[in-house]
């Protein structure tokens, strides 16, 4: 703008490619140029014509030799005022396979208050070695001492690889720190493997869901990935497991955050259930047809002390809430049986829920895509298929009950 307000082009700068036309959301946008403009501009491309075309750019050596000064595999392990995500532990499981493939050490990042026994539980899980950072100011969960002091450890020790769980937290702590660093973070990672050079290869549904993309970070470390709860395994856990607990002193002060946590109000208003956590899912979709018809799923979850879950289609349409959906942009599940009622098994709903131990459909069509996945299909109207499976089993339950008098 000049002085008076009025939009002005820098004719050293616009190369009149005219996309800000193209890209103003109100048609505001026309350029005109006067002949002396016009010709400052024809000379500029004309310039630019001229130039030799630049070679593309290469990693510098330097820095690529730099790489090599990281090691060693870092899980960060998430827990709430000393109660630890199991996503941390899922993590340490595939962090093993990882280090051993790269030939280095799997270490756990404990940062919190009063926190040492996750570290003796991190080792149980499978962690060589712990940083530990325990202070009252990380109490409760604040991104800015929980992200400095990650950044900290990671400066300090260069690992090559950090997991961190893609749960609200692990999210908003993975984001900070890679801007900070200024390294790559793949988010929501189904997979993860180590290549031929040495690199981690990250690979998570994109587009939609539709494809399965993998990502590697060439050129800076450390390579950061998100996992979602239950997507990788659960290691065995070994209590007599142990290693070497490495203390860091807090790199932050209180006095230093600005963000103050005052009291903490749960939220009453959140359904209770964990579907991630069930061992049986009873799942509707739009099949169900409407919010009524989901209490059929309800008496079949309660017979078999399984918890109700649902499709997208079923959150949009007001059935159930968005707590209970599985899938892409709903939770990952890994249930011992998961029944798959009205479904179809669109792609995002699979990735989910594809690895359940046994996977029960019904569907009344014989070529709905869930039957790809699972374990046993049952063609016919869930209105029927249901009522008549629960009804065998409290049959089956009255009969032993009867047998045992
Ligand atoms: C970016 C993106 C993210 C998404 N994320 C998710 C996600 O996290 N989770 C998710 O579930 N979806 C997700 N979706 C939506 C997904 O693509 C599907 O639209 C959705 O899963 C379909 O839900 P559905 O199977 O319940 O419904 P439909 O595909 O409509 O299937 C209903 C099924 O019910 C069967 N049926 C109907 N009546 C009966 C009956 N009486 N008896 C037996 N069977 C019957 C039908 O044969 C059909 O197979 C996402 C989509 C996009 C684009």
């Amino acid at each position: 703008m000049n002085e008076k307000g009025e939009p002005v082009i820098d004719l050293e700068k616009c190369t009149r490619c005219r996309l800000c036309i193209k890209a103003c959301p109100v048609g505001a946008i026309e350029i005109y140029f006067t002949p002396e403009e016009q010709k400052i501009l024809d000379e500029l491309s004309a310039k630019e014509r001229a130039k030799p075309e630049a070679a593309p750019e290469k990693p510098a050596e330097a820095h690529l030799a730099k790489l090599g000064e990281y090691r060693g595999v870092w899980v960060f392990v998430e827990h709430a005022e000393g109660r630890p995500a199991e996503v941390s532990w899922e993590l340490l499981g595939v962090g093993a396979g990882l280090a051993r493939a790269r030939g280095v050490e799997l270490a756990a990042v404990v940062i919190g208050d009063n926190v040492e026994h996750l570290a003796r539980e991190a080792f149980a899980y499978g962690a060589h070695k712990v940083y530990l950072v325990d202070a009252p100011v990380y109490h409760y969960y604040r991104t800015e001492p929980y992200y400095r002091t990650l950044c900290y450890l990671a400066e300090k020790y260069k690992p090559e690889i950090i997991l961190v769980g893609a749960t609200g937290l692990g999210r908003d702590l993975a984001g900070a720190v890679a801007t900070r660093l200024e390294t790559g973070l793949t988010a929501d990672c189904t997979g993860l493997a180590i290549d031929e050079r040495g690199f981690l290869l990250q690979t998570r549904p994109a587009f939609g869901g539709n494809i399965m993309a993998t990502i590697l970070t060439e050129r800076t470390r450390p390579q950061m990935a998100t996992v979602r709860p239950h997507v990788m395994p659960m290691p065995e856990k070994d209590a007599s497991r142990s290693g070497i607990i490495i203390r860091e002193e807090a790199p932050v002060r209180e006095e230093e955050i600005a963000v103050k946590v005052l009291e903490i109000i749960p939220d009453t208003r959140l359904d209770t259930v964990d579907v991630a956590a069930a061992d049986i899912i009873v799942a509707g979709g739009r099949g169900l047809g409407s919010a009524e018809n989901f209490r059929i799923l309800e008496e079949l979850a309660s017979e078999l002390g399984g918890v109700v879950a649902c499709s997208r289609a079923a959150v949009e349409a007001g059935w159930m809430p968005l707590e209970r959906q599985v899938g892409q942009t709903g939770k990952t599940v890994r249930p011992k049986i998961y029944f798959a009622v009205g479904i179809s098994g669109a792609i995002q709903h699979l990735v989910g829920m594809q690895d359940a131990e046994t996977i029960i459909a019904i569907n009344r069509d014989p070529h709905a895509p869930i039957f790809e996945v699972a374990t046993y299909g049952i063609v016919g109207d869930l209105f029927e298929v249901v009522p008549a499976i629960t009804a065998y089993i409290r049959k089956r339950r009255a009969e032993k009950a009867a047998g045992s008098k």
